[in-house]
């Protein structure tokens, strides 16, 4: 399934949406969750690297939480991230205007 691919690249620039939006930062479960709820399933072998990722190219932050005696990564967008998430809403409404 080659629309995977791409798809994987719209789920990139979801995450940054919500780690640059949600004022608390998002965490693992509830992103997939969250993509779930779009009608993405993403598997946590799947999602983690990607966040991951995104952290090692400077786009998001991790920081530690304790919920419930166990520990949670809660994620945010970086100054970078949100400058890369801005230059591609520019590219999704141009994209947006010319397929849809
Ligand atoms: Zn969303």
């Amino acid at each position: 399934m080659y629309e995977q691919k791409i798809l994987l690249g719209f789920i990139r620039v979801h995450i940054l949406h919500h780690a640059a939006t949600d004022p608390q930062g998002i965490y693992g479960t509830a992103m997939r969750e969250e993509l779930k709820r779009h009608g993405y399933n993403i598997s946590p072998g799947t999602l983690y690297p990607i966040l991951h990722e995104m952290m090692n190219n400077g786009l998001l932050t991790s920081k530690p939480i304790i919920v419930n005696g166990k520990q949670r990564k809660i994620y945010h967008a970086t100054q970078k991230g949100r400058e890369t998430l801005t230059i591609l809403k520019q590219s999704i409404k141009e994209l947006s205007n010319e397929v849809i």
